[in-house]
């Protein structure tokens, strides 16, 4: 993972080479951008308001997203919800292979089984044919909470440990797909210990080249989720694995992508998201920087576009701690100032600095 301790070199390992898969319109694996994506938290029966919340999900930079399918009013809501969203819808199916049978029927853009609790191989052959049939991909989402029972028994008796147990269910789950001449596989292996998940998708990685959608599970809170998460994410993006990717929250799903985006961006991935630089604030600070900071990240929550901006809080050290910045505004004695590339270009009242601000990113953004 990190490379060149020698140097103090971090590197991003090479991206594995994964299958490339179609998922409606997009493109995932090989060498396509890592693709973002969440889950929907309404049930699917209640299509206008999922319809609603996948519109909040896009504008806000979501490329796939997935619904949970439960039941057959689930399935009417479906038919409903694919009918009118942009996005590729990816119906979640657990222990009822019917419900993905009436996915594919419905015109879902990919499937997720859950091995652990659909393991009757005639059921999963059933719903490959469907499929295969209608060109529609399998996500084969291992998750430790739902093991199939003889890897759990296993794994209790302390004869396997937790990412070979992870390791042998979505292996023998894709073994049987491929035995069924069946490739359009994307994996995912999530668990929510942090090393438990990384180790998984390391191992699997070994062994097979489908593309991997990644991210921990059920972290938690956004506070303690985002830590646990971009942890763990930036281990396993940084072994070069990943093609899609779900910041798994209990908060907004809008929260899971804004996160995403930010992982990405961190690690130089994806291009099309700002950087707030803000200082942490200290004796020298002139303004008020926790709520100006606060109220420029609202600004750039939407903005698809890599600008720096940062938000100083003295006027001795701001502008040139953050020279790298596009643009950004420090405090002086009652005033505020705005800077280019650590360039000064502006003296304005201290009250109208988030004003002055605000009207720059907006002709920049533009
Ligand atoms: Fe302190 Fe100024 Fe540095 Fe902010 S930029 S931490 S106010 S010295």
């Amino acid at each position: 993972m990190i490379q060149d301790m020698k140097s103090d070199i971090c590197l991003i390992k090479k991206r594995h080479k994964t299958r490339e898969i179609r998922i409606k319109d997009l493109t995932i694996g090989g060498s396509n951008i890592i693709r973002i994506q969440s889950m929907c938290n309404i049930k699917t029966a209640y299509f206008k308001k999922v319809l609603n919340q996948i519109k909040k999900l896009e504008n806000a930079g979501c490329e796939i997203v997935r619904v949970s399918v439960k039941d057959d009013d689930d399935i009417n809501g479906l038919k409903k919800i694919i009918k009118s969203a942009e996005l590729p819808v990816v119906a979640d199916i657990h222990f009822d292979y019917k419900l993905a049978l009436k996915s594919v029927e419905a015109g879902v853009s990919k499937l997720r089984i859950n091995p652990g609790n659909i393991t009757d191989k005639w059921k999963i052959k059933e719903i490959v044919s469907a499929a295969k049939n209608n060109d529609v991909p399998i996500r084969i989402g291992v998750n430790l909470g739902s093991l199939e029972k003889s890897l759990l028994q296993k794994l209790e008796a302390g004869k396997i440990s937790v990412e070979n147990a992870m390791l042998e269910s979505a292996l023998s789950e894709t073994a049987y797909l491929e035995e069924l001449d069946f490739k359009n596989i994307v994996v995912s292996l999530k668990t929510s210990d942090v090393l438990s998940t990384v180790k998984s998708y390391m191992l699997f990685s070994k062994k097979r080249n489908y593309p991997l959608h990644i991210g921990i599970t059920e972290t938690g809170t956004l506070r303690c989720g985002l830590i646990k998460s971009s942890i763990g994410l930036s281990q396993i993006l940084s072994y070069g694995l990943g093609d899609t990717i779900r910041v798994s929250l209990s908060a907004d799903p809008v929260e899971e992508v804004y996160a995403a985006y930010k992982i990405l961006g961190a690690l130089n991935l994806r291009k099309d998201t700002p950087d707030l630089i803000a200082c942490p604030t200290c004796g020298r600070t002139e303004i008020n920087l926790i709520k100006i900071a606060g109220e420029v990240e609202k600004i750039l929550f939407n903005v698809r576009k890599p600008i720096k901006v940062a938000v100083m809080g003295c006027a001795v050290n701001g502008p040139g701690e953050a020279r790298d910045a596009d643009i950004g505004i420090t405090g002086g004695k009652g005033v505020g100032l705005l800077f280019k590339k650590g360039k000064i270009v502006k003296k304005v009242k201290e009250s109208e600095i988030l004003g002055v601000l605000k009207k720059e990113l907006d002709a920049m953004i533009k």
